[in-house]
Parts: C-alpha cells; structure tokens; sequence
C-alpha cells in the first residue's frame, strides 16, 4: 500500500509517502508560507535503484492548504521527478493529528463525525487543531475517494491514570473544561518504546521504559507494560522540559508578577512562554542546540548554565518516572538532541549512577542510529533509539484500514 502521509501546520504542510510493504520512503517534501507571500515548496524523490534521488525547490505562490496539497499531488506524479503514475495509485492518507482529548485513544478512520469530534478538540489545541482540520479538508476535496485515517499526539498518553492526568486545581475545571494532562508526541513514545523492547529482546508487555524525547519540543515518559503511565507535557505542550522556546514547569504565579511589571497581557506572556523561553530566553543565544554547544565550548557562562539546567531537568524526570514506575529497564534517547547531542546524553547520564548506570563515553560518540550507549556492565540500558513518526503513522493507517 502506498501509503501519504500529512502533517499540516497553520502555514505549512510536511509529506511523506511510504510503501507499507517495504516501509520505504518514496518522497518526501514540504510546503511552507502557505497562505503568505513567499510560498517555497521542496521536494525529493528517494533513490531507487533504476535512479538517483532528486530533488526540487520552488518558489510558488500557495494562497490557501487545497493549493498546497495539488502541488504535492502534482510533485508526485510528476514525469521527471515524481514517483507515482498517478493519483490513484494513493491507497490512503495518514494525517497527523495534535490534540485529540479524551475522544480518540487510538488512531481513527476519518469520517464527518470524527471530523465534527476534533472540531470539539479545537479550543485544547487551538493552533494546532484547526490547521490539521484543513489538511483534512484540502486533502478530501482532492482525494475524496481515498481513505485517510487520523493518528493523534494524544492518543498513546490516553492510558494515564488519573492520578498523573489530574492538575491539583478545583476538580469542576476538569468536569467542566476537561482541564487535565494529555501529553504530546505520543507516536514518537510509542513508536521509540517499542523498538527499544525489540532491541533488547524484551517482551514489551513486560517492560518499563523511560523515553526522552528531546527535539525543539521536548517530552518524557514512563511506559509500563506497554501503557504510557505519565508524561511530561499537560493540557498544552507547554509543560514539562525546557524547551528551545517553550519554558516547561514553572510557578504559575510568575504570570502575574511579569505581567504587572511589564505591563503585559497574559496571552503576550503566554507567547513569551511558548516562543521566547527555554533554551533561547535563558541563553539569550538561540534555540539551537549546535549553537548553544559551540558557545558553551567557547567558554559562555550562560550557554554553559542552560545546558547543564537542561539536563538536570532531563535528570529529574527520569528519578521521577523511575519512582512511578518503582523501576526501569531502559533509558531511551530520540528526536534532533536526544539522537544527534552526546554532551546532554553525557550530562544526563552522569546523574544516573544511583540507578547503577551511566553513559560510556566512547559509545557516546553516535549520531542518529540505533545504539546502546551505556557501560558494559550497567545494570540499566541506555539507548538511543531514533524516531520515524511518519513511519509509525503510516504503520496505523495501515492498521486501521485492516490491510
Ligand atoms: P522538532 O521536530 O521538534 O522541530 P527536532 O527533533 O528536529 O525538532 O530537533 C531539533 C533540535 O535538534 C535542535 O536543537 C538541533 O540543534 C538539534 N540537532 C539536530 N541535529 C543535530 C546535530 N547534528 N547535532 C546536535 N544537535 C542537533
């Protein structure tokens, strides 16, 4: 099965589109400045072994999300560069999906009910929601023939109790607005929980692993017997870790007192929270981790200061799900620095000695691929297990259409 998969944002449009059969990437692309001047649209088709891997980039007008989904049909079936004959040969389309409340617990066949479903979603994720309704949408009106499925970031974290769900807040918040933890990047847990269970030859259903992953949004989570018991992110993917802008856990009551002294509303302080915090507010550098190591190399007291805060906070939720899952059998990495970043993996794992384990520093020196990087003899395995989201979507999709 061939298998698109969408992951649409409020002015941009990511793509892939797999072979089920042999879970190869065909192509892949992106469209950004939807809806604005400037639209750019990249596009490669991977190597086979008739021919090279080639690629495009265009500057091309694309006023609304239907026009950026003909492109990528377009892209596709193009004669030079695309890698399907036509549109019929999509067999369905796998749309990433933000928030999906307490409804979806697992991936769903997308129909005009379930449409209507994460409409009502909409006012948890009100970025994110809307924009992947019209993916849907852009793609239904050019596909309407082709099944599509929805797979949600919330979804794998629906199995937590509500003991870890609940915030500590008057309980009618929660009967009321369904105020709670719903936790985010829940295909990447999923996904990275289990091939960690493979690599290691361990029964999933038997096996508690902490996964973290650590990307330009960051999230950890305590996986029980193949349940996500807890994470980090909340209502929104604000909570939790520091973050390249997003400030993680922080007193609530700092809202207030910034915003008094500086003559702030709190959604102009929420957006400073969101976009002007975590690693970029507190290096006053930049969000990237590249950037902040080279400065930290280069003697940067702040750069320094907010990567050794960054992994302690790393460090602390990993104490913290060990104790709720009273223990752990691995330790898993993934996403940009959690897969690329040997010094935060390095800084993390030196407070793990309590746990009898620790990263070994010559088999920390791994970019993106599969590894055990802890010392021979640890009593806990650390790893790092990189993430395929896309794969993992079209995996469901799959699933869901019974194919
Ligand atoms: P997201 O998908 O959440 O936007 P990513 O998972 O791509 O984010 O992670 C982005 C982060 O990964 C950035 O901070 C970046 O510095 C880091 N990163 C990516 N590649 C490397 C690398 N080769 N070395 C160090 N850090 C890297």
């Amino acid at each position: 099965m061939k298998v698109l998969i969408i992951n649409c944002g409020s002015s941009s449009l990511k793509y892939q589109l797999i072979d089920s059969e042999t879970e190869k990437v065909l192509a892949k692309g992106l469209c950004e400045r939807i809806g604005i001047e400037g639209g750019m649209l990249s596009h490669t088709a991977s190597e086979t072994p008739e021919r090279e891997a080639r690629k495009i980039e265009k500057a091309v007008e694309m006023p609304d999300h239907v026009k950026a989904v003909e492109l990528v049909i377009e892209c596709l079936t193009d004669k030079e560069y695309g890698v399907i004959g036509s549109l019929e040969d999509i067999d369905a389309v796998g749309h990433r999906l933000v928030h999906g409340g307490e409804r979806f617990s697992e991936a769903t066949l997308i129909t005009d009910e379930v449409i209507k479903a994460i409409e009502e979603c909409n006012d948890l994720a009100p970025l994110h929601n809307p924009a992947n309704l019209t993916g849907i949408r852009s793609c239904r009106q050019l596909m309407p023939e082709v099944p599509m499925v929805g797979v949600f970031d919330t979804a794998f974290h629906q199995t937590m109790p509500k003991k870890a769900y609940l915030y500590g807040i008057p309980y009618e918040y929660y009967e009321k607005y369904k105020i709670r933890r719903y936790g985010f990047h829940g295909t990447s847990h999923s996904y990275v929980s289990k091939r960690a269970a493979e690599i290691l030859h361990k029964n999933y259903q038997d096996f508690k692993v902490i996964v973290c992953h650590l990307g330009n949004g960051a999230s950890v989570s305590a996986v029980k017997n193949g349940q996500c018991v807890d994470t980090s992110m909340g209502l929104t993917p604000l909570e939790g870790l520091f973050m390249g802008t997003r400030s993680g856990d922080l007193d609530p009551a700092i809202l207030e007192f910034i915003c008094n002294k500086e003559n702030l509303s709190i959604s102009e302080m929420l957006t400073i929270l969101n976009k002007k915090s975590g690693v970029l507010g507190l290096s006053k550098l930049s969000s990237d981790f590249r950037d902040l190591i080279a400065a930290a190399n280069d003697g940067n007291e702040l750069a320094r200061t907010t990567l050794e805060a960054y992994s302690y906070r790393v460090a602390k939720y990993i104490g913290a799900y060990t104790a709720a899952m009273n223990g752990v059998d691995a330790i898993v990495f993934t996403a940009g620095i959690g897969e690329n970043n040997s010094d935060v993996r390095q800084l993390v794992g030196d407070y793990l000695s309590y746990l009898g384990t620790g990263v070994d520093r010559s088999k920390n020196d791994v970019r993106g691929k599969e590894a055990v990087i802890s010392y021979d003899e640890a009593r806990i395995p650390i790893l790092i297990v990189p993430t395929n989201e896309e794969l993992a979507i079209a995996r469901e999709t799959v699933k869901v259409l019974g194919r």
